[in-house]
């Protein structure tokens, strides 16, 4: 992973040993940055010195735009800079917003991470343990539970150990080859199997719709009728479905300098969809959205927010529309940093169908979250530059919120979770 902060790192010794640093001084706080190319011809004349303006001009009637290299400085004039513009990946201005900072490395209540990855083991256990006391998670769920004697495994670990009440699972199923003979009913047993094994619910990876397969080859559409019993199951057993269906909307979109991705997509190109190969955006979603509708006993936790925390009239309508469905927030605490106000007013109208998750383990990333929900700073870095260019503000939610968005609605959706 490549941090904000790595790239400043990379940034400045790349800036030292080709001399260009100088004798600028940076703020203590950080570190100097590169200094930006002069323009050709030397340096600027003063107010007195003549006009500097633009180095070209070129004129845009209403609605048009300026020609590439240009930007629009006045109504319908377009210049083109008069020194060489820095690549995006360069551009790292130091904000001058001096604003109070209040940082929260502990989040205020208890959390339970619904959407984690990281398998315990007995290495591993005591410092993950002692990372998730400092932060304040009192249980993380391993979706990669998987099933059969590796789940098996998995649980035995954690019910061995005196943690064992800090530590649950998800099992997944095998969606290959689903309309196959027996498949159904093998799929079916091995999720009652596992939860039989102590798995509390069910997860499922962005795999199905884009990737993976029927058994006649063709691609597994997510309201598959022969996925059904699976979902079926699940309301029987009394467990709620995890699912991931599809990616932000902008990696089935052209690659082009209107994409807000693409960075991301430039640094990670297999995260893009090329639509000659892939199903679009709205098609997976409709798809979701029927499967849910069809399945009404089952309760769905919608992963990253359904890929709709950039649009929240949508995602309420969403909610409105499908009350067996509840959002989680993993990954997607940039969409809700940018818009704070619509998010907070969202978060409370909505407290009882979101859930706190974060997807990667990674703990110094988790008070990133703590803070655009518990204050109201303003303009503060996200920590992934290539997901967000953009700064992050505060929503300040009201403790009860907190407390259902951290821990209180997990528990009442998933029962698995109450048992201790
Ligand atoms: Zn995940």
């Amino acid at each position: 992973m490549v941090t904000g902060r790595f790239w400043w790192a990379a940034a400045v010794v790349v800036a030292v040993s080709a001399g260009a640093v100088g004798q600028q001084t940076a703020p203590a706080s950080q570190p100097a940055a590169p200094a930006a190319p002069q323009a050709p011809g030397g340096g600027r004349q003063g107010r007195g010195g003549g006009p500097r303006g633009p180095a070209e001009q070129a004129q845009i009637g209403p609605g048009e735009e300026c020609p590439p290299g240009m930007t629009e400085f006045r109504a319908g004039r377009c210049g083109k800079p008069a020194s060489p513009p820095p690549s995006i990946v360069d551009y790292r201005p130091n904000s001058t917003v001096v604003a109070p900072q209040h940082l929260v490395p502990r989040a205020k209540f208890p959390v339970i991470d619904i959407h984690s990855h990281l398998a315990i083991t007995p290495e591993n256990m005591e410092q993950t343990i002692k990372q998730m006391d400092s932060l304040n998670l009192r249980v993380l769920v391993n979706l990669s539970g998987g099933s059969g004697g590796g789940l098996r495994q998995l649980v035995q670990t954690i019910r061995g150990s005196k943690h064992a009440n800090r530590f649950r699972l998800f099992a997944n199923v095998d969606l290959n080859g689903a309309g196959s003979p027996g498949w159904q009913e093998r799929e079916v047993a091995e999720l009652e199997q596992a939860v039989k094994d102590g798995a509390i619910g069910l997860k499922i990876f962005k795999n199905l719709g884009l990737t993976a397969r029927k058994a006649d080859g063709s691609r597994l559409k997510v309201d598959d009728p022969d996925l059904d019993p699976i979902w079926q199951a699940a309301a029987r057993l009394n467990i709620p479905v995890f699912i991931h269906v599809a990616d932000p909307a902008q990696f089935f979109a052209p690659i082009d300098y209107r994409n807000e991705r693409w960075l991301e997509l430039a640094i990670f190109p297999g995260r893009e969809y090329p639509q000659d190969r892939y199903p679009s955006f709205e098609q997976l979603m409709a798809e979701r959205d029927r499967m849910f509708a069809r399945n009404p006993k089952t309760r769905f936790i919608n992963a990253h927010f359904g890929w709709h925390g950039n649009d929240l009239g949508r995602a309420a309508r969403h909610l409105d529309t499908l009350p067996n469905v509840v959002f989680e927030v993993g990954a997607v605490l940039y969409e809700f940093g940018r818009q704070p106000r619509a998010a907070r007013e969202f978060f409370i109208k909505y407290q009882d169908r979101v859930m706190f998750g974060k997807d990667a383990y990674e703990p110094t990333e988790y008070p990133y979250y703590w803070r655009v929900f518990e204050t109201k700073d303003e303009y503060f870095d996200y920590y992934r530059d290539y997901h967000a260019f953009w700064k992050l503000y505060g929503m300040e939610l009201p403790d009860d919120v907190l407390r259902k968005l951290y821990y209180a609605n997990a528990e009442r959706i998933v029962p698995g979770l109450r048992v201790q």
